[in-house]
């Protein structure tokens, strides 16, 4: 197993402390990953004080993950030891319904696993990015620039395609009037998105 130091709350009613677990070993199919940065995504507020639904505890939230990778599994064609990637909220689906079959993995209602507060295939819960590093089957693994800001990149990850994904559905560009309502975490992304895609974006 791959030993791993974090930060957890062991249930509803504590806060996080520093907390030492274990990983699953790098699988054939899986990255290692030396986290460097996580974003502080409100989400991981409401699932570890149960807001949503009863959490896996102990457990370490973190869905904006930026790190290097440290090691890769023997099939693993996609990533090298020492890039760049990125972890967001899922790291595994069921990979064989319709949502699945056309990269809506995020859409999966047979099986998905999120990246923390689940249960993985393999029986155990997984752990979040609040912490040291991460093993990650390469399919939920993404690729990160050299030319971009590290730990900038880091809310890209949850609320970054948050906004992009409406603000792009909906072709907004040159020509739009973009109105955000509440400028928390996902909010000043859309301003940001927005202004680069050209819209207007009164302040
Ligand atoms: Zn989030
Ligand atoms: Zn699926």
């Amino acid at each position: 197993m791959i030993q791993t130091k974090g930060y957890a709350a062991q249930s509803a009613e504590t806060d996080l402390a520093p907390w030492n677990f274990e990983r699953r070993e790098v699988g054939p199919h899986d990255v290692l990953i030396d986290i460097k940065y996580c974003g502080v995504c409100h989400s991981d507020l409401h699932n570890i004080k149960n807001d949503w639904f009863p959490g896996v505890f102990p457990m370490v939230p973190g869905h904006e993950i930026v790190g290097i990778v440290s090691a890769t599994g023997a099939h693993v064609s996609n990533f090298k030891v020492g890039e760049r990637v990125g972890v967001g909220v899922l790291v595994d689906s069921c990979r064989h319904c319709d949502e699945c079959n056309h990269g809506l993995e995020q859409a999966c209602m047979i099986s998905p696993v999120l990246t923390y507060n689940s249960i993985g295939h393999d029986g155990a819960p997984t752990y979040g990015g609040y912490s040291n590093n991460i093993v990650v089957d390469e399919r939920f693994v993404l690729h990160v620039s050299d030319k971009l800001d590290f730990a900038a990149v880091a809310p890209l990850l949850c609320a970054g395609i948050t906004t992009y994904s409406p603000l792009r559905n909906w072709k907004i560009g040159k020509g739009h009037k973009l109105a955000v309502v509440g400028l928390g975490g996902l909010g000043h992304m859309a301003v940001k998105f927005g202004v680069a895609f050209g819209a207007e974006v009164p302040s």
